[in-house]
């Protein structure tokens, strides 16, 4: 069975890789019945209402994911939308990498922008919307972990590995997407009993605006592949920290 969730919702979806996975969920062969594309300025986002303009299946929702009023008030539009099915799949996608980065010119406000949107935001959204993750999975007929019944998936990084750490720097970045990969590792342990799989994936270096234009991955291409993993994750493997390739990476 392919990749067929009935209602996704993705954060930061007006620019680069959420504005693709928008485009790429619409393009599956049974696309999303509901597509909660959130972002923190609806008004701006013009890329992303010409898509729902054409496609009646998208909902544009405004969500800062660091201000707590924004997740009520988005929860709390999720009633309207998602009936008695839930949330099949919600993707924690915006993150931000601020320039000052290096232990030299840290700053503390740097450090905490960074956590709030790449951490704090995923777990209290995940907190605010995991009564209908769980009505998803309650209401599937299937019993195995996927993104099509009720799944999280964070975007984390390379940058957030551990093992992987040869150059230093990027202090706020890495410690942050650390702490989401331990997020993820921790909603897998406590999840999985109801039903729900949670993994953080590693999108390559994008060419979005945080890559840059030399980065060495197409969104087009990262996105496929993410796609791709989702459709084949499930709760038998450990491996939750991957690639858009699918390949496993170490903590
Ligand atoms: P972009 O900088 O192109 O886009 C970031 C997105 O996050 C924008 O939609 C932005 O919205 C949104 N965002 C920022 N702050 C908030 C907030 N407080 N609330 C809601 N949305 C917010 O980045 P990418 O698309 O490249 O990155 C997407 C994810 O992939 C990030 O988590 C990033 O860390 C991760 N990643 C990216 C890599 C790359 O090479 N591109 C490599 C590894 C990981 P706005 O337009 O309002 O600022």
């Amino acid at each position: 069975m392919g990749l067929q969730p009935k209602n996704v919702l993705i954060t930061g979806a007006n620019r680069g890789l959420g504005l693709e996975l928008v485009k790429q969920f619409l393009r599956l062969q049974s696309p999303p019945k509901t597509l909660l594309a959130t972002c923190r300025s609806p008004e701006n986002a013009k890329d992303l209402n010409d898509i729902a303009a054409k496609h009646s299946n998208v909902k544009v929702m405004k969500l800062d994911v660091t201000k707590p009023a924004d997740i009520g008030e988005c929860t709390t539009r999720l009633n309207g939308y998602l009936v008695k099915e839930g949330l099949n799949l919600l993707i924690n996608n915006a993150g931000i990498a601020n320039k000052k980065q290096y232990l030299g010119n840290l700053e503390k406000q740097s450090l905490i922008e960074q956590f709030d949107v790449n951490i704090f935001g995923p777990i209290l959204l995940s907190q605010a919307l995991l009564p209908y993750i769980k009505q998803a999975a309650i209401s599937s007929t299937d019993t195995s972990l996927n993104c099509n019944r009720a799944a999280i998936v964070n975007m984390s990084s390379i940058l957030a590995s551990i093992a992987e750490n040869q150059n230093g720097g990027l202090y706020p970045y890495r410690t942050s997407k650390a702490a989401l990969n331990m997020l993820t590792k921790n909603m897998n342990l406590d999840l999985k009993s109801e039903g729900i799989l949670c993994f953080c994936i590693h999108p390559g270096w994008v060419q979005t605006d945080m890559g840059g234009p030399n980065a060495a991955v197409t969104k087009d291409k990262s996105i496929a592949g993410i796609l791709d993993v989702m459709s084949k994750m499930n709760g038998e493997t450990s491996d939750i920290f991957v690639d858009y390739n699918g390949k496993s990476l170490p903590w």
